[in-house]
C-alpha cells in the first residue's frame, strides 16, 4: 500500500543570477511498513527533499501525495494540521526538555492535543516499554545516555501513532553499537505497526539497514537499492 507518492519533482534554488536544482526531477513511491533510507553526500539534496515530504517546504514543480493527500496543494494551516495528525519526527540531537523525565517528554506532543493527563501517562509508558525503557520511565533526560535519549526521542515521535515518521542522521551522536542497536529498533517497530520511517543519512553502511535504500546524487535518485532483513535477524 503506497503511503508517499513523488511525481516530477524540483526544487530550484535562485542563488543571485544562478539557479541551483536541489532536486533535479524526482519520481518515487514508498509502502507502508517500510523503512526507506534518503542516502546521499552533503549537498545532495537530502534535507531539501525530506522537507518537501513533511511540508516544511513548497516544491518549485511536481507533485507530492502523502496519505493520500496532495500536500503541494495545501497551505500553511492544512499542512500544519497534516503533520499533526500524520506525522512525527525524530531528530539527531534528541530535541529532549532536558529537565523533565522520560515518560513526561514523551508526553509532551499529546499535551499539545489536549489529551487527559491520565491517558497521556499510559500511552507514553506504553511506547517506552516499546523501546525497552520501562526502568528508565522516570529518569531525567539529561541522566540518560545517548542511545537511552534516542529511545525516548522514538517513543515521543510514536506516541501521537503517525503513519509516517522521519528521522534526519537520528543516529549520528551515537557510538556504533547503539547505532544498530536504534536502527534495528525502529525498523522493528514501524514493521509491526505498518508505519512508513523515512531516514535521511549520509552514511551508505547505515543506510543498508533499511528495507530500500534511495540514492541521492546531485538532486537525482539515481538507484533505488533493495535489502531483505529477515525477522528473525532482529
Ligand atoms: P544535503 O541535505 O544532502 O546536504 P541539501 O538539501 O541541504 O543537501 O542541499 C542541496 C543543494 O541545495 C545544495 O547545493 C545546497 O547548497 C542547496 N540549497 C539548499 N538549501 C538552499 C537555500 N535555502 N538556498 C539556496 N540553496 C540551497
Ligand atoms: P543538513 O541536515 O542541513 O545537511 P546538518 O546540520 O545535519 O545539516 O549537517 C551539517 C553538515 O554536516 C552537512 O554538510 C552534513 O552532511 C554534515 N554531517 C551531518 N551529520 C554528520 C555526521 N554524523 N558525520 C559527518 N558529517 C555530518
Amino acid at each position: 500500500v503506497p503511503m508517499i507518492r513523488v511525481k516530477n519533482l524540483y526544487k530550484i534554488y535562485e542563488v543571485g543570477t544562478n539557479k541551483v536544482y536541489a532536486l533535479n526531477g524526482v519520481d518515487f513511491t514508498m509502502y507502508k511498513g517500510e523503512f526507506c533510507a534518503i542516502v546521499g553526500p552533503s549537498g545532495s539534496g537530502k534535507s531539501t527533499l525530506l522537507n518537501m515530504l513533511a511540508g516544511l517546504e513548497k516544491p518549485t514543480k511536481g507533485e507530492i501525495i502523502v496519505a493520500g493527500k496532495h500536500m503541494e496543494r495545501m497551505n500553511e494551516n492544512e499542512l500544519v494540521a497534516f503533520r499533526r495528525e500524520n506525522v512525527g519526527f525524530i531528530f539527531q540531537s534528541y530535541n529532549l526538555l532536558k529537565t523533565l523525565n522520560a515518560v513526561e517528554n514523551v508526553a509532551l506532543p499529546l499535551s499539545f492535543r489536549g489529551v487527559s493527563k491520565k491517558i497521556r501517562n499510559e500511552k507514553a509508558q506504553k511506547y517506552l516499554k516499546l523501546v525497552g525503557l520501562e526502568k528508565q520511565m522516570k529518569h531525567m533526560a539529561n541522566a540518560m545516555s545517548g542511545g537511552q535519549q534516542q529511545r525516548v526521542g522514538i517513543a515521543r515521535a510514536l506516541v501521537v501513532n503517525p503513519k509516517i515518521i522521519f528521522a534526519d542522521e537520528p543516529t549520528g551522536n551515537l557510538d556504533s553499537k547503539t547505532t544498530m542497536e536504534i536502527l534495528k529498533l525502529m525498523r522493528r517497530i514501524v514493521r509491526e505497526q505498518n508505519q512508513t520511517l523515512v531516514m535521511v543519512t549520509h552514511d551508505n553502511h547505515l543506510a543498508t539497514f533499511a528495507d530500500r535504500q534511495f540514492h541521492i546524487v546531485d538532486g537525482k535518485i539515481l538507484k533505488i537499492e533493495e535489502q531483505h532483513h529477515p525477522d528473525q535477524e532482529e
